[in-house]
């Protein structure tokens, strides 16, 4: 590397894909530096991933232990549990901390130098950081990672307080509790509070611009998730349909609009809004424009080896990855690609495989998925010409599942019928996100039906319903 240069590697952003693209350049001998404007560990560890799942425990506990069918056929008699708002919020804020301190000291005994500002381009081997203070200084390196994530997105129309109508960002804090909410939007996000938010005992109405629920799931999922996270918990629900305009206040004012014909559909008033319509990308104060890289809705756009495009060309020394790519906005995927750009910055040619990457949304039960849904599999077998093989496995079929007495679950797995090889799977039921990684290495390394179908799986497990699904898929092949 260059040697004209203060270090190998400058990282902007210290979410997982800057971390983890830091951390593997500082373990195989880069010089290398971090610049972070807020805390270590981005969106995931401090506004995401982790406060979330740590509040999800809390809301998955005080289900179960409330389900009087599944504990009476369990022969367990419960007094009834109730969860409470602060020590769940001091549970999520405790293992925050532990986190970021775990990642602060990682860093350190990697030697990689943090810097605290916000950093932003000058050329693309400078980076200007400037403090807090407003006291700046560049740093030169022969590789810029830019790693800056992403924040909530709003749509027009929407003020937010950042009390009564808040994002994510706040809606984590847990610092009240609305007894009736409205949350805007039927993604990830918005189901994971809407489980967070019943279990807790309020009062929830979910409002989705597209015509279902829940949109990027195959429908046979989709129906199943639906009736058993929405319908049964008594979750009011408008489709298609945009809270064109929410007002903060007490109480909140929601106007909603159809969706297509913008007409005035109804007029809600709630105790809070959340408002999880999707992440914007964090690009716009890097200075990209001045050197000609023209981003997309802001997303930065990077080829397979996440060289930062210009023209459709890449530009030497300029790397991006995480969610600021809109690749696949998961901090897994973040990690993996803040490895894949330091692996081709040591010469080793890697490109991402986004296709095995697996995605969960942490209700309860848990969906899941990996590779394609149904409909892009169809469009892949017409444009490839190859037949489309399609099996579905049921909990109800599972011993371990019925022992647990959850047996509403499905796996749905979709593989070429003429190589036998894995293009999707979707899962809803209990621990689907742990069972969907089994798919995502099989995908990954390019595994077929036939060969999976010959793996012993452990009895009796919830894993036995992959098991059937590989032998079912095979035995259509075999036929
Ligand atoms: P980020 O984590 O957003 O980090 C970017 C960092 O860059 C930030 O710390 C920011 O302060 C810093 N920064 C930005 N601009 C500058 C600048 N100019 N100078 C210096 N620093 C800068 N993903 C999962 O895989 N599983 C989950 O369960 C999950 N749950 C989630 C729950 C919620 C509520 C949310 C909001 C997200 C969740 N995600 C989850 C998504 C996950 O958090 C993101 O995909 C991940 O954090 C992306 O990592 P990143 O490194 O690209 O960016």
């Amino acid at each position: 590397l260059a040697q004209d240069f203060d270090l190998d590697v400058v990282v902007i952003g210290a979410g997982y894909g800057g971390f983890d693209a830091a951390k593997h350049a500082a373990e195989n001998g880069l010089r290398t530096a971090i610049v972070e404007a807020r805390e270590l560990g981005g969106t995931c560890v401090n506004r995401g991933c982790v406060p979330s799942k740590a509040l999800l425990a809390a809301s998955g506990r005080v289900r179960e232990l409330n389900d009087r069918t599944r504990l009476a056929r369990l022969g367990i008699h419960s007094g009834g549990a109730t969860a409470q708002r602060q020590p769940m919020a001091d549970h999520a804020r405790q293992l925050v901390d532990t986190m970021r301190t775990s990642i602060g000291k990682t860093l350190k005994r990697l030697g990689v130098q943090v810097l605290e500002g916000r950093g932003r381009l000058n050329g693309p081997h400078g980076v200007v950081v400037r403090s807090a203070r407003g006291i700046e200084r560049e740093i030169t390196a022969a590789h810029v990672i830019v790693a800056t994530g992403s924040e909530p997105f709003v749509p027009r129309g929407i003020a937010l307080d950042g009390h009564t109508v808040f994002t994510s960002d706040e809606a984590l804090e847990l610092s009240w509790l609305p007894s009736w909410i409205a949350v805007v939007g039927s993604g990830y996000i918005g189901l994971e509070f809407a489980d967070i938010y019943t279990a807790l005992g309020c009062e929830v109405t979910l409002i989705e611009a597209l015509d279902q629920l829940m949109p990027s799931f195959d429908e046979d999922i989709r129906k199943l998730a639906t009736r058993h996270l929405i319908e049964a918990r008594d979750i009011d629900t408008y489709t298609g349909v945009l809270a064109s305009k929410v007002t903060p206040g007490s109480p909140v004012q929601i106007e909603l609009r159809h969706a297509a014909s913008k007409e005035l559909v109804d007029t809600l008033e709630v105790d809070g809004v959340l408002v999880a319509t999707g992440r914007a990308p964090v690009s716009r104060d890097l200075n990209l424009a001045s050197m000609g890289v023209a981003t997309e809705r802001d997303f930065i756009p990077v080829d397979e080896g996440l060289r930062v495009l210009k023209d459709g060309q890449p530009v030497e020394g300029l790397w991006a990855v995480g969610d600021v790519t809109g690749k696949l906005m998961l901090a897994h995927a973040a990690a993996a690609q803040g490895i894949a750009a330091v692996e081709n910055i040591l010469g080793h040619g890697r490109t991402m495989d986004y296709r095995s990457i697996p995605a969960v949304t942490f209700t309860h039960p848990e969906i899941s998925s990996v590779g394609l849904t149904q409909e892009q599999a169809r469009q892949e077998a017409t444009e490839q010409g190859f037949e489309l093989g399609s099996v579905r496995s049921y909990f109800r079929a599972n011993a371990k599942a019925l022992a647990e007495a959850e047996g509403d679950g499905l796996m749905k797995l979709l593989f070429r019928r003429d190589n036998g090889r894995v293009l999707g799977a979707q899962i809803y039921g209990l621990h689907a996100g742990d069972l969907i990684q089994e798919v995502a290495n099989a995908m990954a390394a390019g595994q077929s039906v036939q060969q999976l179908s010959r793996a012993v799986h452990t009895h009796p497990t919830l894993s036995e319903v992959v098991e059937v699904a590989y032998k079912q898929a095979a035995a259509t092949l075999s036929s």
